[in-house]
């Protein structure tokens, strides 16, 4: 090939998100010189259920990093290293021997377990843990004792799906009576394929990374083990978990007998962990928030595993070891499920015809004639933590306009990211000057703006809205050795703008929000569980 197959310098990076496979090939400066794009099938076989067929997952993704090396005009043999950013929660069982999977996946969107979840939330055995975490917590103020003592179950986590899942899956059953059956998360099976390929009597190392594990919810982040509690509760089985390792372990590499040639494994993240370092959230104190289908604010708190008392969760950011040391960092992490659902759903109901154009429409009025719109497609997570929260609009009058409903739309997603910054802000001590921001939505300016005037902090929009992929790529691309230091990275961050507060227009900004929570608490609790 061209002299590009001697260098040697080209990232492949992976992402797997909900709904879609990306693949990007990155040269040493981090420009994007080849791509591919697959849409994922989600299944709905009943309602509530939402599962991927692995095969044809599995089909895809190969498909889409062959696609992606051919965009670049590059052959396998010139990529350096693969990273990988999967959706978390998402998950899986195989027979240890033949590898054959005893359901599709059962992804975090999915709601099978959902009477169970709101039953291990109001039953006894929960309180009690409750009332001897916080027993403890007053005696000890271990922070791990202030995480048990408001720990909830939630239908994102895995636990409870995957306990339903051994209740009801005879195959399972059996495979794990036989101690026969392993489980993954999208991360453990995807490391499994890639490296065994068309090799079937290799039987890959059982491993997932420490932050797709860390985020099962039944992965003690402060003990850094499995959670004993959870297995004896709901009878997993120790011996069907994957080792847990981080996120640039010795992953060793494709297999040559699916892409032609071996490419060495670099790095393997969960998505926020990943769109962190494509950020470069490298500092304690640094924050991000991802606002995509729905949003993630994650805050690097170091060495310190956080508890919140508000619902945001504490979780291990990433875990690398370089040639000196290992690094285990953790975060805080809060999410507002709708952000992106309801920007599409505007334009779905023809509030504007291009999301691109909502910022322009926000800002044709002075302001929404109080007008408040509460987003809650999925209910509201932290710090309100209502699941039968409505959403809906309040205040409409004969005068009131399209503009001024896109306009409360647009200030709704703000006020919601305001609600999840201040969190942070009441529960740490750090002195925060910058949000970073990706994902789709940053695009939009009216949204950013309002982050910036609430938060009083600069928010700085990320040129690249692809971090994920991004961050992956960086570890990866440090664990193969073309960067050497992380300092490295940070100067290859791009930002294209920075929002800056508004100091003026503060107050009124923030009676706004006043009131839009007054309009929340009107929507808390409408459906019946
Ligand atoms: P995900 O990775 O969760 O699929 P993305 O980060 O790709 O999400 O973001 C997609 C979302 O961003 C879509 O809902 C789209 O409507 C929204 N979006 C794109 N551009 C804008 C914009 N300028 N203003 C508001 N929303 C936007």
């Amino acid at each position: 090939m061209s002299e590009k197959s001697h260098d040697k310098k080209y990232i492949a990076s992976l992402d797997i998100g909900t709904t879609s496979i990306r693949c990007f090939i990155y040269d040493i400066n981090v420009n994007i010189v080849g791509k591919a794009c697959a849409n994922i099938e989600l299944l709905y076989p009943q309602p509530g259920y939402v599962e991927i067929n692995p095969d044809e997952l599995w089909q895809k993704i190969l498909k889409t990093i062959q696609n992606a090396i051919s965009d670049a005009q590059l052959n396998a043999i010139d990529i350096s290293c693969l990273g990988i950013s999967t959706q978390r929660s998402t998950f899986i069982t195989w027979d240890r021997t033949t590898g054959e999977t005893f359901h599709n996946f059962i992804t975090w969107k999915d709601l099978r377990a959902d009477s169970m979840v709101r039953k291990w939330n109001d039953s006894v055995t929960l309180k009690l843990m409750h009332g001897v975490s916080h027993f403890l917590y007053m005696f000890t103020r271990n922070k791990r004792f202030l995480a048990g003592s408001v720990l909830k179950l939630m239908n994102a986590q895995t636990t409870l799906r995957l306990s339903w899942m051994i209740q009801n899956n005879k195959k399972l059953q059996a495979a794990i009576e036989h101690k026969n059956a392993l489980f993954g998360t999208l991360d453990s099976w995807l490391l499994y394929r890639l490296r065994q390929g068309n090799d079937l009597d290799f039987k890959p190392e059982h491993i997932s990374d420490v932050t797709s594990c860390s985020a099962t919810g039944f992965y003690d982040p402060f003990t850094l083990q499995w959670a004993k509690w959870a297995l004896n509760l709901f009878s997993i089985k120790a011996n069907m978990l994957p080792t847990v390792v981080d996120n640039s372990y010795n992953f060793g590499h494709i297999h040559r007998s699916l892409l032609g040639h071996e490419i060495p494994i670099g790095s393997s993240l969960g998505d926020q962990s990943a769109s962190m370092w494509g950020s470069c959230c490298f500092n304690t104190g640094d924050i991000k928030i991802t606002l995509g289908t729905g949003s993630f604010l994650n805050l690097n708190t170091g060495s310190q595993c956080p508890a919140s008392i508000y619902g945001l969760y504490p979780l291990v950011a990433w875990r690398y070891a370089d040639k000196k040391n290992t690094e285990l960092v953790y975060c805080m992490e809060g999410a507002a499920n709708d952000t992106g659902s309801i920007i599409q759903w505007a334009m779905n109901f023809g509030l504007f015809q291009d999301p691109s154009k909502s910022a322009d429409i926000a800002n044709s009025v002075d302001d929404t004639e109080d007008v408040y719109f509460v987003p809650a497609f999925s209910g509201l997570g932290a710090p309100i933590n209502d699941h039968q929260a409505a959403s809906g609009l309040i205040g409409i009058r004969p005068s009131t306009k399209n503009a001024h409903i896109v306009r409360a739309i647009l200030e709704s997603i703000a006020f919601r990211l305001t609600q999840l910054y201040t969190c942070t802000q009441t529960e740490t001590n750090f002195k925060f000057s910058v949000i970073r921001v990706d994902g789709g939505v940053s695009k939009n300016d009216f949204i950013c703006q309002l982050l910036a005037d609430l938060t009083k902090l600069k928010v700085e929009r990320a040129f690249d809205s692809e971090l994920s992929a991004l961050g992956a790529g960086f570890l990866a691309g440090l664990r193969v050795g073309i960067w050497n230091t992380r300092d490295e990275l940070v100067k290859l961050r791009k930002v294209e703008r920075v929002f800056v507060p508004n100091e003026s227009v503060y107050e009124r900004s923030m009676n706004k929000m006043k009131n839009w929570e007054r309009a929340v608490n009107r929507f808390k609790g409408w459906y019946q569980p």
